[in-house]
């Protein structure tokens, strides 16, 4: 998505280890317009695409999540990040490893918000190993729940979870796809 690619080259800010910080329109500051018309993109790709809920993780993911779903005129569901093994019953839970905090997460979601009738988009923020997402799969998988795709902002062509993701036949729509990027030299190339 080209307005998305000059938008992070203007206001990104690559950082040692990888990390790309886009704090000034999706992270923290979020620009609403761009987030409109992302969704639409998605929309787009997804079209013909029954959808009754779409999922996402705390806490990057809800503002992106919200605008589509409301599109859709589905609810949207978060998956809650908590640190402790929660053995209740009626929650879902995958276990994910936090590319940016190097932690892991058990993440949940309750039973009542996500079932076998449920056709559902995830979308998330970044990705880059895949982790956030294979568990938000997961927790689809268990609740036998049908995912019909995948929305991405920014995927890290570099690292291996969009590969993997796609290998496993999901179709991944990524708004853009970073192959390269250098936090010395500040250079960023995208894949087309
Ligand atoms: P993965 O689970 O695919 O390894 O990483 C995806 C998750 O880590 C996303 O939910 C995102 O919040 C975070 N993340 C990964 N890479 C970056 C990055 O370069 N910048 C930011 N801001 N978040 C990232």
């Amino acid at each position: 998505m080209k307005l998305l690619e000059e938008r992070i080259l203007k206001d990104g800010v690559i950082k040692e280890g990888n990390i790309l910080k886009v704090d000034s329109f999706i992270n923290h500051q979020i620009d609403t317009s761009l987030l409109h018309d992302m969704c639409n993109e998605w929309k787009e790709s997804f079209k013909g695409k029954r959808v009754t809920k779409v999922l996402t993780i705390e806490a990057s993911g809800i503002a992106m999540g919200t605008m589509l779903a409301y599109s859709y005129n589905v609810p949207l569901v978060f998956a809650k990040k908590t640190k402790t093994l929660n053995l209740d019953g009626d929650l879902y839970q995958a276990s994910v490893d936090s590319f940016t905090h190097k932690t892991t997460n058990t993440v949940v979601v309750s039973k009542k918000f996500l079932n076998k009738d449920d056709h559902v988009i995830i979308v998330d923020d970044f990705l880059a190993n895949g982790c956030a997402l294979r568990g938000l799969i997961e927790i689809c998988n268990q609740a036998g729940a049908k995912v019909e795709g995948i929305g991405i902002v920014i995927e890290k062509g570099f690292q291996d979870g969009g590969r993997s993701i796609r290998e496993m036949g999901y179709q991944l729509e990524s708004l853009a796809i970073i192959d390269y990027m250098d936090y010395k030299t500040g250079k960023i190339i995208f894949r087309h």
